[in-house]
């Protein structure tokens, strides 16, 4: 066995998630690397806007 480069683990948290605007689909940003020039997967819309990955809002509950 050689090095383990998969040795770090990811606690769950992906980058940040970008939304097409035309499509408002949501692609990761791990996702959307893998597509030349950034291109929606869905519609091939090159506009993207970056939204905050989904966190768990915390509301106190009383
Ligand atoms: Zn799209």
């Amino acid at each position: 066995m050689s090095t383990d480069e998969n040795k770090q683990e990811t606690m769950g948290q992906e980058g940040p998630v970008y939304e097409c605007v035309r499509c408002a689909r949501r692609v990761s940003h791990s996702d959307l690397q893998r597509y030349i020039s950034f291109r929606c997967p869905y519609c091939g819309y090159r506009i993207f806007r970056k939204v905050r990955a989904p966190v768990v809002k915390r509301v106190k509950a009383r």
